[in-house]
């Protein structure tokens, strides 16, 4: 039996976004930051959650290890790295806990591993969880189904602050697949994700991705459909990280609810 309001825990409380979290949970009386983990042997154990934030005391002390809070949350939020990401989930499996996934730059075979507990975690993963990006991937659907097959080229373009580890961005190659699904191609089969010296004039059916790295970009992405004599370009810009940090709080709360399932920011949003 989940608690009321749902009690959350974020892992990663440390970082950009896990301090973002702590904000916007501190923001929103319908769920309870109850629980803050920071890296195993992190000189941060201990440390209010609410002062790593810039907000003062909030009375949660950062704890270093899930297992020292398992019975104190319902629902994990979780923007680390996938390895962490995948470790957490088997204890979520094992303890009964809904997830909220945010990280991004899994790869194939740690998204099969993800996939793997569909059916024993209510689970949210989604690599935006902004409700701007999650419309563009609906405008980018219709966009693509209204244009059609031939005709237009597609590339997508993003840009990201100076640490961001993984490329392109998990939006961008969601924003890829996206319009490759809805124009019955294989992202894995007409993506292009480097273009470098002699390599000759695009074909028509690729999608190509150009990444973008520096300063404090928070994230910014573009879709852009050419054809002779005009483009159409669909951009998102995200200026603040609170964007993420309220939809994750709001798939939080829509998860808690949930069945067991592998669920995305469309299902949250009703945009399905
Ligand atoms: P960050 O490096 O600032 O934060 C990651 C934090 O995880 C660090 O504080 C690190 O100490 C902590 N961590 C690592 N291992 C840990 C462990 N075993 N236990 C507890 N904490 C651990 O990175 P960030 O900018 O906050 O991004 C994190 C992830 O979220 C990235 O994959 C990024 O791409 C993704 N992201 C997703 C969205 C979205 O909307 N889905 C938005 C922004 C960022």
């Amino acid at each position: 039996m989940l608690s009321n309001p749902p009690r959350i825990a974020i892992v990663g409380v440390a970082g950009r976004m896990g301090r973002t979290l702590v904000a916007a949970l501190d923001q929103d009386a319908q769920v309870k930051l109850a629980v803050g983990v920071v890296e195993p042997g992190s000189s941060l154990r201990g440390a209010d959650v609410g002062e790593l934030a810039g907000l003062g005391k909030l009375g949660v002390l950062a704890v270093d290890s899930l297992a020292d809070a398992v019975d104190e949350f319902d629902v994990l939020i979780d923007f680390t790295a996938p390895r962490v990401t995948l470790k957490n989930l088997a204890f979520c499996a094992e303890h009964g806990k809904c997830m909220v996934i945010g990280t991004t730059g899994l790869g194939e075979g740690e998204l099969a591993e993800l996939d793997g507990y569909r059916d024993r975690v209510p689970l949210v993963f989604a690599p935006n969880m902004s409700v701007g990006v999650n419309l563009t991937l609906k405008l980018l659907e219709t966009a693509a189904q209204a244009l059609g097959d031939e005709g237009y080229d597609i590339e997508v373009i993003e840009a990201h602050h100076r640490y961001k580890v993984d490329a392109p961005s998990g939006t961008a190659l969601k924003m890829g697949e996206v319009v490759a699904e809805s124009l019955g191609r294989s992202l894995k089969e007409h993506g292009v994700f480097e273009r470098v010296g002699q390599c000759g004039p695009r074909s028509d059916k690729e999608i190509g991705f150009a990444t973008i790295r520096a300063g404090d970009i928070v994230g910014e992405h573009t879709v852009l459909f050419a054809t002779e004599g005009e483009r159409i370009e669909i951009t998102h810009k995200a200026s603040s990280r609170m964007t993420f940090a309220k939809g994750a709080v709001r798939a939080a709360r829509w998860v808690s609810e949930q069945p067991p399932g592998r669920y995305d920011m469309q299902d949250v949003l009703g945009l399905k």
